[in-house]
């Protein structure tokens, strides 16, 4: 399988070349030259196990890994998880919730960054290369991404947070770890900001040819597929329990990663009959698909806190589908959007797979409440959003599936807020508290990053000594 740039430039590249190159180099986010159909399997794969199924998909995409190394980093990837399903469903009212977070940090993104860790260190060990991951985090993407790399030989990890604006849990998950690869960078200004330096020192061809940057965001094509798998694997259980022909999903939806991964599914030919972009406050993409006008706002500070988005970067892949695969309007819609701030861009009216809707803060709180005093089961507030979006789709004969992207135990103040009680705990998350942390200060200025990047990199930590 080649992969090519949504801005039509460079030559394709295999999938190794694509996941260690991240961020493609014209800018463009990284697409397969096809989408594989595999209505034909779906049968013969419908009782196979998490691993078993992650094999038959990825190798579709991973052509030049060779099976059983592929099978070997699935089985580390995924071993590490504390459900043996790795992503169970469960039946919780009208909706049935999969369970995204039994990973080690707790949150959906330990799905697709314990395989890229692992993909990395494979990839890496056998270039005998280095990497630097920089990496821009709301929250969540941080820890899951420290958790992938933590201690690899080949690899050294730069996360920059917005200081101040992540959860306390999510902030100590990632200055809790001390390995001298980990460097955790607190930034002085919003997501955006952090965003915005990451993707400025990747368009430096030259500071990211020297440094050897490498990309966990979800831009990354590696993070894409792994997320692919959950949907194949929820379906087939949904199916199992209902014999339902159609399934629905909601996605509490930030960078449009997590959904993307069910737009590929369903061109897979995974009968998906609607995908619900559900978000909160920050509803970009919830207005672009109910008025077909893409604009800018201001970043508002909500409960769900890995949603505090505006820049949404993987929805790139999703224009370049609606471009017709043109990369020339392509590159004219994205240069719109950055000289003047908004777009609109009619939908195929025969595409009425994505609906979309915003779960604000009282919703969040009003549907953790009420999942916890009629069911007993406790959302965190992502996954809140998701249910309480979800809940204005839902079908009479099509199960509904809500992913739910974090542990709630993440996101306690919020739990108390709606319930009133302290209920949301989990030993990962205590024993946070008493951990010695580490984390640098620094200006929202991407020469202040690159200069702290650059100096600790030529002051070496453990891998200065070229003997890789
Ligand atoms: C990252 C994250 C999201 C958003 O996922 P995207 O792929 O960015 O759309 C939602 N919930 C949680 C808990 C997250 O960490």
């Amino acid at each position: 399988m080649q992969y090519f740039s949504t801005r039509g430039e460079g030559s394709p590249l295999s999938f190794k070349e694509t996941i260690l190159t991240g961020l493609a180099r014209d800018g463009g986010l990284f697409l397969p030259e096809s989408i594989p159909d595999v209505s034909d399997k779906l049968d013969s794969w419908r009782y196979m196990t998490y691993s078993d199924l992650a094999l038959e998909i990825m190798r579709l995409y991973a052509d030049d890994i060779p099976d059983s190394a592929l099978r070997a980093i699935i089985d580390k990837s995924y071993g590490v998880f504390r459900h043996e399903e790795v992503t169970p469903v469960v039946e919780v009212g009208p909706i049935y919730i999969l369970e995204l977070f039994h990973g080690p940090t707790l949150a959906f993104k330990d799905v697709a960054l314990q395989f890229l860790g692992n993909l990395f260190e494979y990839c890496l060990e056998e270039n005998k290369e280095e990497m630097n991951i920089l990496a821009a985090t709301s929250g969540d993407t941080g820890s899951a991404a420290i958790y992938g790399v933590r201690g690899r030989e080949r690899i050294r990890i730069f996360v920059l947070h917005p200081n101040g604006r992540v959860s306390d849990v999510q902030e100590r998950q990632m200055t809790s770890v001390l390995d001298d690869n980990v460097f955790n960078i607190g930034l002085t200004g919003t997501f955006d900001d952090c965003q915005n330096i990451v993707k400025e020192l990747f368009c430096d061809l030259e500071f990211r040819d020297k440094y050897k940057l490498g990309s966990v965001n979800s831009i990354n094509w590696a993070r894409v597929l792994a997320q692919v798998v959950y949907y194949f694997y929820a379906a087939f259980r949904v199916q199992e329990k209902t014999g339902a022909k159609q399934l629905r999903f909601s996605v509490p939806t930030g960078n449009f990663g997590d959904i993307f991964a069910g737009y590929v599914a369903r061109q897979m030919g995974l009968p998906v009959d609607k995908l619900v972009v559900a978000t909160n406050e920050n509803d970009i993409l919830s207005r672009y698909f109910n008025t077909g006008v893409y604009s800018l706002g201001a970043v508002t500070p909500t409960l769900s806190p890995s949603m505090d988005i505006q820049v949404v970067s993987n929805f790139e892949r999703y224009l370049y589908y609606l471009s017709g695969n043109d990369p020339v309007l392509l590159k004219q819609w994205m240069a719109e959007l950055r000289s003047s701030g908004s777009i609109e861009i009619k939908r195929d009216p025969k595409d009425e797979l994505f609906v979309a809707g915003r779960g604000d803060t009282e919703m969040t709180i009003a549907t953790i409440r009420e999942y916890w005093e009629k069911y007993a089961y406790l959302l965190d507030p992502h996954t809140a959003v998701g249910v309480a979006v979800a809940s204005q789709f839902m079908h009479p004969d099509i199960p509904m599936i809500a992913l739910a992207t974090a542990h709630p135990a993440k996101f306690n103040d919020a739990i108390i807020q709606a319930t009133g009680e302290d209920i949301a705990h989990h030993e990962l998350v205590e024993e946070l508290a008493d951990l010695p942390t580490q984390k640098e200060l620094l200006a929202a200025d991407r020469d202040v990053v690159a200069e702290f990047v650059r100096s600790r990199i030529e002051a070496g930590g453990k891998n200065a000594n070229g003997d890789l």
